[in-house]
């Protein structure tokens, strides 16, 4: 199939995700290799702009929005998805660990998980996503093979990980990721330390360290539970946010995953540095974490983006979840309407997470200039009439089942609720013939 050089799109309800939140009623947007260079009024479509394009489509009875950005997640972990619940997070991490050591020493498997993950996730509307797992280099190779846009990078992690690799191999595994991935421009590499109660100080300086000296991001779990906060204070004699602010970590290259135990003056600390945090509360409510205080950390004016966190603490990786509780959990404890406006929510999911990337000049929203990274929704259903206002059908009313079409940088991945970069008949086979060995992984080890 050739490659489309010029594509227009005609007659979409454009929900732009721009700083403006604007919203087109009846759209049109020009994409030209990868990137959008036109969008306004279908009416106002310029027939130079409009000439010479090889596809059109007519997109009467869709929603035109930039792809969601799913800023925190283990697709890999698809494979033990299901395998361990009700416990809270640190028994729950040990089990976890236990099943991902039987089985994730072999690459290949690891990959077939976080293919699986790419695969939910790119028909769900998400276009890229932060992606932290054993075997990066899978992912990716995954990711490219099935055209979904990855932030990623190495893990560190001081005791023996669960890819069979010790902690003296992190940084020469961080490295060969920057040193193969790193001038990608359709790629996001950085370093990712498990979080301050698994890598001690040295193993934070020296991602901390890689991270800066060849321009990535730095990204780890902080304040994610009481426990965690106890564990940290005992050792280091403060906080979370303050033993990661004393080691130089906080800054706009860091995204921290979670902050649901953070006082007032950590979330100023937070927001004075730049930090990103990423809410995840599907996997905060199942995990019984707590509810992070995401309106005071908005008020304060943290750079503040949305995730699901893995398959097996969610259980599946559904960003319209994430966004219909990120906008109800906060009103409905606060007993306060207002806590959380709905336009602010959308662009936790899109814009917000391409800032956290240093990606917000060329992603995150549909703005001429900017990657076409754009997904087309379906409001022919009767869930979607009346709509008066389609930022707030985005958010309380979308879904997955309603994502028609995905592009990534131009590129048609998803089409008609197919994906065409993969076969999903067979990674859900293979996935599934996985199953037993998993099953007998964690009973033989109990
Ligand atoms: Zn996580």
């Amino acid at each position: 199939m050739a490659e489309t050089r010029k594509l227009v799109v005609r007659n979409a309800v454009i929900v732009t995700c721009d700083r403006e939140e604007t919203v087109i009623d009846d759209g049109a947007m020009v994409v030209e290799g990868r990137d959008i260079t036109w969008v306004g009024a279908t009416a106002d479509l310029p027939d130079d702009m409009a000439a010479g394009a090889d596809r059109e489509i007519d997109a009467t009875g869709r929603i035109l929005m930039p792809g969601l950005i799913n800023m925190h997640a283990h697709c890999g972990d698809s494979l033990f998805r299901g395998l361990v619940e009700d416990l809270p997070l640190e028994e729950w991490l040990q089990t976890v660990w236990k099943a991902e050591a039987a089985i994730l020493g072999n690459p290949d498997d690891c990959r077939l998980g976080t293919a699986l993950g790419f695969a939910e996730l790119l028909l769900g509307g998400v276009t890229t996503v932060m992606d932290m797992f054993w075997h990066a280099d899978q992912s990716f190779a995954a990711a490219q093979e099935i055209g979904i846009r990855l932030a990623s990078g190495a893990i560190f992690f001081d005791p023996p990980g669960m890819d069979g690799f010790g902690p003296e191999q992190r940084r020469p595994q961080a490295e060969a990721l920057f040193d193969r991935y790193g001038e990608d421009d359709e790629l996001f590499v950085g370093t990712m330390p498990h979080g301050t109660y698994t890598v001690a100080p040295k193993g934070i300086h020296e991602a901390l360290d890689l991270a800066r000296e060849r321009g990535g991001f730095f990204c780890t779990h902080a304040a994610e539970t009481r426990a965690e906060q106890e564990t940290i204070r005992k050792q280091y004699a403060t906080s979370v946010i303050g033993h990661l602010s004393a080691m130089g970590a906080l800054s706009p290259r860091t995204v921290l995953a979670h902050c649901v135990h953070v006082d007032c003056d950590e979330m100023e600390l937070l927001a004075r540095t730049g930090t990103h945090v990423v809410h995840n509360p599907m996997s905060n409510l199942k995990l019984a974490s707590g509810i992070a205080p995401v309106p005071e950390m908005l008020m304060r004016g943290v750079s503040l983006c949305l995730g699901t966190d893995g398959p097996i603490s969610g259980n599946d990786m559904d960003m319209w979840l994430a966004m219909r509780l990120a906008a109800t959990l906060h009103k409905g404890v606060r007993e306060d309407a207002t806590a959380m406006p709905v336009g602010e929510v959308l662009q936790m999911a899109t814009i917000n997470g391409a800032r956290a990337l240093a990606a917000e000049s060329w992603l995150g929203s549909i703005t001429p200039g900017k990657r076409a990274d754009f997904i087309l929704l379906d409001i022919t259903g009767p869930h979607a009439a009346p709509i008066f206002d389609p930022i707030n059908h985005v958010v309380f009313a979308a879904g997955r089942g309603d994502v028609r079409d995905v592009f990534v940088s131009g590129r048609q991945v998803v089409r008609d609720r197919q994906l065409l970069t993969m076969d999903v008949d067979k990674l859900v086979a293979g996935v599934r013939a996985l199953q037993p060995r998993i099953r007998a992984a964690l009973e033989d080890g109990a």
